[in-house]
């Protein structure tokens, strides 16, 4: 038995005739042709010499191939490693010398610079048509019965989103994935009737885990686009009953004139994460198409870890409860926090992963003998139970001494006229150790620093008070819509210095 593959593939069985992926622009693919493709796939990575345990790296474009290589390189007992295909040749070269993989699957127009680096890998090609070396290979095999793989074993290793830092590859197991997806499903209760738009990136387990492995599992179908496109969606919208998104997809669709309540009628849930909801994304959305967005955390090495309710109340600004089955806290110099109060959010269950690929110093450090993980996240939770993620413990400022949560600052400057968004960081500072910088991108663009800085000081502690203000046309941002302040620090490093 494959422990995931059996979970992923059994919604399908009897139903190989009706279509999974509904792809704009390409034909339908069935149920059937999605594991029977799949199926070949193992079979041709297999005779590339694959064994149980191998990883196969894959920087290709979102395809319904790309899907099927995912589930032929489980189905091969082997272990899946996407990345992102926003890295350069150089970074690539990193990964492949991390994890070292048996094979690459890569962009026909990148197979010629990766093969110098691929070391001892084997390269094929797959494009963004779904067409390639792979696929050649794999047309000319028969059937493959899954290897036997068992709930501990490896079927991913996922890296990271270096947005704090160097990507760290998270080994996640076959119960670790099949377990997290199976709830989830279940609390937000996806069924064979759901058609969910399928936006994200699928090298990220946002996209990978959390859409494809819960479409799969409820036997629901997929409206399959390559990428966030706000036309696409708003097209799709009437026929779907359910959109996954990160932050920045909301925010876009906000500022279509064509998202109304009429065009949102037939949609059951809009699920958002992978970076903060703001309130006012929340209300607005909700006054728009009058649905409440439902805001979920979770991370690379955690799968989802808490969610707002699918019945029940849904809280803007916070990510819900615990999901069953995870086990959470919220600790400050190994003490857990009162009610209200910030600390570190570490959390306990099937979910959490098996470490860090090659970093054993690491993984004993956030992941603790007796299972509890320490995400790094601040939170706190409310006299409800919701829990709410306060920013990074990376991001923290410590000036003068004292502690500045970065969140506390830009709710307050976001909620100023004339601001559309803000990114509080600490740099270095002579006399403070780090100093407090407002970074401002404005909807008024005659919006002034002491039209913030006024307000401010009226409601926060002089030491809170940034000690600069900087106007941008807009904040650094990942594809997973992430706000990268390691790059802002970087940048503003030398302002007081
Ligand atoms: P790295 O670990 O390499 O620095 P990363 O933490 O951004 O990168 P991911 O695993 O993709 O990599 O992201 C997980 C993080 O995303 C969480 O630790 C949390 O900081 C953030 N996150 C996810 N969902 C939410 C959410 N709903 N609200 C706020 N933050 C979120
Ligand atoms: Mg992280």
């Amino acid at each position: 038995d494959n422990h995931l593959m059996a979970g992923l593939s059994g919604a399908a069985v009897g139903r190989e005739g009706e279509v999974f992926a509904e792809v704009p622009g390409g034909a339908d693919v069935t149920f059937g042709a999605l594991f029977t493709g799949a199926e070949r796939m193992a079979a041709a990575l297999v005779a590339q010499g694959v064994m149980p345990g191998d990883r196969v790296a894959v920087q290709v474009e979102k395809t319904v191939a790309a899907i099927q290589l995912y589930l032929g390189t489980v189905m091969a007992g082997a272990v899946f490693l996407p990345l992102n295909t926003a890295y350069t040749t150089a970074e690539v070269a990193y990964f492949l010398s991390d994890a070292t993989p048996r094979v690459l699957v890569c962009d026909p127009a990148k197979a010629a610079a990766l093969s110098e680096v691929a070391k001892g890998a084997a390269v094929l090609t797959l494009d963004d048509a779904g067409e390639g070396r792979l696929v050649d290979l794999a047309a000319a095999q028969q059937g493959f019965v899954p290897v036997a793989r068992g709930p501990q074993d490896l079927a991913a290793i996922l890296y990271t989103s270096g947005t704090t830092g160097r990507s760290k590859g998270a080994m996640l197991s076959h119960d670790n994935l099949l377990s997290n997806s199976q709830m989830l499903r279940d609390y937000w209760q996806f069924t064979r009737e759901d058609v969910l738009i399928h936006a994200l990136p699928i090298f990220h387990t946002h996209g990978l885990f959390v859409a494809t492995n819960v479409a799969l599992l409820a036997g629901a179908s997929v409206i399959f686009l390559a990428r966030f496109e706000g036309e696409a969606i708003l097209e799709a919208m009437p026929r779907a009953t359910s959109l996954m998104g990160v932050p920045t997809f909301y925010t876009r669709l906000l500022q279509d004139a064509r998202l109304t309540r009429e065009r949102a009628a037939n949609m059951r849930l809009f699920i958002s994460g992978s970076a903060p909801l703001l309130v006012d994304t929340h209300e607005q959305w909700e006054a728009r198409t009058g649905h409440r967005i439902l805001e979920r955390y979770g991370m690379t090495e955690t799968n989802m870890s808490t969610s707002n309710p699918y019945d029940g109340e849904r809280r803007a600004g916070t990510v819900g409860f615990p999901l069953p089955g995870v086990e959470a806290r919220i600790r400050a110099d190994g003490i857990e926090v009162p009610e209200g109060e910030i600390g570190v959010l570490e959390v306990r269950g099937r979910n959490v992963f098996k470490g860090y690929w090659q970093m054993p110093e690491k993984t004993a450090e956030e992941l603790l003998a007796d299972g509890w993980f320490i995400t790094g996240d601040l939170a706190q939770r409310d006299g409800d139970g919701y829990v709410t993620i306060v920013g990074r413990a990376k991001d923290l400022v410590i000036t003068g001494g004292f502690n500045v949560y970065p969140k506390e600052l830009e709710a307050l400057i976001d909620d100023l006229d004339g601001v559309l968004e803000s990114a509080v960081i600490g740099v270095p500072h002579a006399d403070f150790g780090e100093a407090v910088v407002a970074v401002v991108v404005r909807s008024d663009p005659t919006l002034t620093e002491a039209e913030i800085s006024t307000p401010l000081a009226q409601s926060l502690a002089k030491f809170k008070q940034p000690k600069q203000i900087i106007f941008l046309p807009e904040l650094p941002r990942n594809t997973m819509g992430k706000v990268q302040k390691k790059a802002l620090r970087e940048t503003y490093a030398d302002l007081f210095t």
